[in-house]
């Protein structure tokens, strides 16, 4: 089994839905992509809180074994996000974003860190992805996530990193925005003109679809009856992907696929209750049970 690196936001979350609110709970795209990733493979964690951060969250990623070895304690208050959804479901509002102490983070890397096989620059400022990766020893795979917030205030800095990584992972509205492309089959081909060889573009309840050379792959939503906040399903998603890889430890075509059917699998939890609270519930044996279900459900026959 192969190791896991993370770096993104850790944060307290105030979020809105149709179906009920939710006000300072544990969220950040490196808690729900480690979180998920926890049960594929081990998972090292760089990122910072401040002193506000409640202990009980540090225990949860602890007791699922992620490596807190690069998450630091700063003086200031924790990176804020409020968001809220419509009907649809499909895209959050962004209502405020306090970047708090990730304005002066600084990434400390222990040592063991830094041979990590597997990486993943999940959502946060690009100049820290770009500081991480610099830092750590040839990886055998890196990917990166990103949002609107980044695609429009810090896009040279975005490019910068987008042209290093191998795997770009981006919802459908950012990866139009990101490449002023309407149509999602030219987005695609943009990005890889970017740097990144293959690009998985989350769609929502629509599922996923991943682009390689002049091939592709589309994996449908899992069909739920009651999604409740799409918080986190996009990192839960990334979770479930990377961890799945750094488990078969090999990239190639076939790993890859089951590994977007993983990611759908994660983030079919994520959105039946808020913040982790259905990720934290979750047993191995559901986890399988729902993978054999997207194997059924993708099934042409003869
Ligand atoms: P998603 O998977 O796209 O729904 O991501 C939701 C998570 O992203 C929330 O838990 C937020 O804390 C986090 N988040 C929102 N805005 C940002 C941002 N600008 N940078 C880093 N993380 C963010």
């Amino acid at each position: 089994m192969a190791d896991l690196l993370v770096v993104g936001s850790v944060a307290l979350d105030s979020v809105r839905t149709p179906f009920g609110k939710a006000e300072e709970v544990l969220g950040g795209s490196a808690t729900y992509f480690s979180y998920a990733a926890s049960f594929f493979t081990t998972i090292r964690l760089v990122a910072v809180v401040g002193a506000d951060f409640p202990r009980t969250h540090l225990d949860l990623l602890e007791r699922r074994g992620v490596d807190l070895g690069g998450l630091q304690v700063a003086s200031g208050p924790t990176f804020r996000w409020a968001g809220e959804y419509g009907y649809d479901l499909s895209e959050a509002k962004t209502l405020d974003t306090r970047l708090g102490v990730f304005a002066d983070f600084r990434p400390t890397l222990p040592a063991h860190f830094r041979a990590t096989p597997f990486v993943f620059l999940a959502n946060i400022d690009p100049e820290l992805q770009l500081d991480v990766l610099q830092r750590v020893e040839r990886p055998r795979l890196v990917a990166l996530d990103t949002m609107n917030f980044w695609i429009q205030g810090k896009r040279d800095a975005l490019l910068r990193v987008v042209r290093e990584v191998d795997v770009l992972v981006i919802n459908d509205a950012e990866a139009r925005m990101l490449t002023e492309e309407a149509n999602l089959v030219r987005a695609a081909r943009r990005i890889v003109s970017l740097g990144p060889r293959t690009v998985v573009v989350k769609r929502g309840e629509y599922g996923a679809l991943m682009a390689r050379q002049d091939r592709f792959f589309f994996v449908p939503a899992y069909p739920i009856e009651s999604v409740f906040d799409p918080t986190g399903a996009g990192d839960t998603f990334a979770g479930g992907f990377m961890g799945a890889l750094a488990r078969a430890g090999t990239v190639d075509d076939a790993t890859l696929r089951r590994a977007i059917v993983y990611g759908s699998v994660m983030a079919s939890f994520t959105v039946e209750d808020f913040s982790l609270n259905r990720l934290v519930r979750v047993e191995t044996a559901e986890i399988e049970a729902r993978y054999l279900t997207f194997r059924e459900m993708m099934h042409v026959g003869d």
